[in-house]
């Protein structure tokens, strides 16, 4: 069996949910390793270091939102695909907000669910030998993948940095949630555009003031030095 795609790591406590994902999977050319309990997962991921997760939000022994949030203080940024149920958006938005890269609602195809975690793996991955840049006091580096605030590296999700690094490709041109969307996050047509809403946010919050992301009315968001 090849496993050239690498480990996916998959918390369900869904039985046939689960069956369904690691059939899907497996077919794509991943490794699939399931747990059922948060706990369990959250080990199995500290133990496998697997190239992605797919993570219920309800699970017994440890939800997805604490699992989540226990990845990302312990320097973990694995890239994390949140599966929902209906009516937990707002367990969803925690969930973003919480460092998970993407989210999918239940019920999905699974079609859907191995072109997201494709997705993901590919942002996670970056876009291929893109130049340095920045704005103002923010470097970026699409090569180490760093982001340096006057200097001092700032820790941020897989998205998080696409999304940073994309905008300060241009810096001042504008851009609409939707295209953002499409070029940062891959999904063309119509989506969520709260989404990048979420990671506008967290992207301001982590790096504060010498953050260039500035909100265009009506329109979306650019990248322009906040000094000047
Ligand atoms: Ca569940």
């Amino acid at each position: 069996m090849t496993e050239s795609r690498g480990l996916v790591l998959v918390v369900e406590d869904e039985r046939h949910i689960a069956d369904v994902q690691r059939l899907y999977l497996a077919r794509e050319g991943f490794g699939v390793h399931v747990e059922s309990d948060g706990r369990a997962g959250l080990a199995a991921a500290r133990r496998m270091h697997p190239v992605a997760i797919v993570l219920d939000v309800g699970l017994p022994g440890l939800d997805g939102i604490t699992f989540c949030r226990a990845l990302r203080d312990a320097g973990d940024w694995t890239p994390v695909l949140l599966v929902t149920a209906r009516g937990e958006e707002a367990d969803r938005i925690l969930g973003l907000e919480l460092g998970a890269d993407d989210y999918l609602t239940k019920p999905f195809s699974p079609r859907e669910l191995v072109a997201r975690v494709k997705t993901v793996l590919r942002r996670a991955a970056g876009p291929p030998g893109a130049a340095p840049g920045g704005v103002g006091r923010l470097s970026v580096d699409p090569v180490s993948r760093t982001v340096r605030r006057d200097g001092e590296p700032v820790e941020l999700t897989a998205t998080e940095f696409n999304l940073i690094a994309h905008l300060v490709r241009q810096p001042g041109r504008v851009y609409t949630r939707e295209q953002l969307l499409a070029e940062v996050w891959g999904y063309p047509g119509y989506r969520d555009t709260r989404m990048v809403d979420v990671f506008v946010s967290q992207l301001r919050a982590k790096l504060g003031d010498a953050s260039p992301i500035r909100t265009v009315r009506g329109v979306g968001y650019s990248a322009t030095d906040p000094g000047r």
